[in-house]
């Protein structure tokens, strides 16, 4: 068995697991970072998209509120490029209740979240298809932040300082002498074999999976609640500002603009499994009427696609009640050192908290992981931009498209709902090395348009086919994958001219390609 060594081993690559590759890289630290599946493909990769202002915790968890205040006006700065300074409002529509606005600006006031009341009838110009009842509006500095190209940045950052970053590789077990963790015995999922990596600290960012591996590490009590929520795209912006209902936070309260949909959510369940991805038609109808709360006329715009993610609300065990609401958990996170708390030294956990926060719950990860290193060296983070945020400025809108045009001629596009054009793909697969055309797709939004990959997906896959040298079987498994896996989230949302776009879907799929019978598919049965 390979034995690789390093100074920390961090199990994980969401958010929290990629923040703290990168804050420790930064620190001069050897990091080797594993994830059972592609980076950014856990809860990170199935949130909903919003960096928060704080509003929405101004009243309910101050602590949250004040967090997100502080983070958001780094982020914004440090990953300029996966940001789109949409601005938020809050607003009260005639199904909330009207005193909740007063006890929200104190909130806001309390917690340093920059809030301002503005007109009605200003916040009906900008936003035209808000509710026309609406009698308070709220503008505070809410955004949306592309969570790949976050996560993605911080790991190219944290791989230029050395890191070694290992997607589809899974921790079986962990390793200990007495009472010190010495790192993990990792399983290569696509090539088969076993790794023994050699960590001075090892850091437990598995998310909702948090528990899971603190056992392995014979560490009991670690105890996570997770919290299930859905959430549906439409394939229009209806807005182009985040809006909040002005409420206690409840299901389906907020649409985010998010690229070129914009996304409803959510709902908060009670759920054992971390992986859950159970969607009922209720939920769905449920989160389509809380939106036309909203927006009027949510219902009849076309819904694209649904899908879960299972928040790591993490509540210590002694405290623990098993009725608890996941909603009344607090968003804050938790880290835990388990040399302080259990004996066990070499180990770190970090989880709960929320994408917002991210940063600062890798910082004072690295801070412990440093202290026990003995290292002195300072967090950069608040300070150094993620490659290709250099330059400090957003994201916008519509940049793809200014660049479409300005090579109308000379560049092929792939997928014209996102407008992939196929150098972009040949560099994607090139630098992922990957034949999994959905690990395409996180990096480029490849296929995540209305007809969610119908007219690009098989362009993909014969780009993919030539550039790797796939097998015949290879290719077509890719195809079949890719289209399971959007299948999940189109069948909830079956109605209107979605259904159509599925229905010529299946013919391009099942009537000329004849996906089914693929030859190499064929030759296997
Ligand atoms: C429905 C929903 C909506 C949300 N919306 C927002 C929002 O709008 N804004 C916001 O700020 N926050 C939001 N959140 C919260 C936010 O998404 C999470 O707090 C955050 O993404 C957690 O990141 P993480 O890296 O800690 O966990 P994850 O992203 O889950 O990462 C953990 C990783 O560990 C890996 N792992 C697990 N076990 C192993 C193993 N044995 N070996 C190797 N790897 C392993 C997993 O594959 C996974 O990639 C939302 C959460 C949910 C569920």
């Amino acid at each position: 068995m390979v034995t690789l060594t390093t100074d920390v081993l961090v199990i994980g690559g969401g958010a929290t697991g990629a923040g703290v590759a990168w804050d420790a890289s930064l620190r001069g630290l050897d990091v080797i970072l594993v994830d059972r599946l592609d980076l950014a493909q856990g809860t990170s990769g199935r949130f909903h998209g919003l960096l928060h202002s704080g509003g929405r915790y101004a009243v309910k968890d101050p602590l949250a509120a004040r967090e997100c205040v502080g983070e958001n006006r780094i982020l914004r700065r440090v990953a300029a490029d996966s940001i789109e300074d949409s601005g938020g409002l809050f607003v009260t529509t005639p199904f909330d209740d009207p005193d909740y606005a007063d006890r929200f600006v104190a909130g806001c006031r309390q917690s340093d979240v920059d809030c301002q009341e503005i007109p009605v009838a200003v916040a009906l110009r900008e936003e035209p298809r808000l509710h026309p009842q609406i009698t308070r509006a709220f503008r505070v500095p809410d955004a949306s932040i592309d969570v790949w190209k976050t996560v993605w940045a911080l790991a190219h950052g944290a791989q230029q300082r050395g890191a070694r970053i290992l997607p589809y590789h899974e921790v079986m077990s962990i390793e200990r002498d007495r009472d010190t963790v010495t790192g993990a015995r990792v399983h290569d999922l696509r090539g088969g074999e076993d790794l023994n990596v050699q960590a001075r600290v090892t850091v437990n960012a598995s998310g909702a999976r948090a528990g899971t591996i603190a056992q392995l590490a014979g560490i009991e009590g670690v105890r996570l609640l997770p919290g299930r929520g859905i959430m549906i795209a439409m394939n229009h912006r209806l807005v182009n500002t985040v809006i909040n209902r002005c409420q206690m936070p409840t299901d389906g309260d907020a649409i985010v603009p998010i690229r070129t949909v914009c996304v409803v959510g959510t709902t908060d369940q009670r759920t054992d499994d971390p992986d859950d991805q159970t969607v009922l038609q209720s939920e769905v109808d449920a989160m389509l009427d809380e939106g036309e709360k909203l927006v009027p006329g949510l219902r009849q715009a076309r819904a694209l696609r649904v899908w879960t993610g299972v928040r790591p609300l993490f509540e210590d065990a002694k405290q623990a009640d098993s009725e608890s609401e996941t909603r009344d958990v607090t968003r804050a996170h938790a880290l835990l050192d388990h040399r302080e708390r259990d004996g066990v030294s070499g180990f770190v956990t970090i989880t709960g908290g929320k994408l917002t926060t991210f940063r600062l719950m890798a910082e004072q990860t690295v801070d412990a992981v440093c202290s026990a290193l003995g290292s002195e060296q300072r967090c950069r983070t608040t300070v150094e931009p993620l490659p290709g945020s250099e330059s400090g400025r957003n994201y916008k809108l519509g940049e793809r498209l200014g660049h479409k045009e300005q090579h109308l001629r000379d560049e092929q596009v792939i997928c014209e709902c996102e407008l992939v054009a196929r150098a972009k793909l040949e560099q994607a697969i090139r630098r992922t090395g990957s034949s999994n055309l959905d690990d395409i797709r996180r990096q480029l939004r490849l296929g995540m348009g209305p007809c969610q990959g119908g007219f690009c997906i098989y362009r993909a896959a014969g780009v993919m086919h030539e550039l790797h040298g796939l097998s015949a079987e290879q290719a077509d498994a890719s195809i079949l994958a890719f289209l399971q896996e959007r299948w999940k989230g189109v069948w909830p949302v079956l109605y209107g001219d979605q259904l159509r776009q599925a229905r010529f879907d299946e013919w391009i799929f099942h009537g000329v390609l004849d996906v089914d019978h693929l030859p190499a598919i064929a030759s296997r049965s």
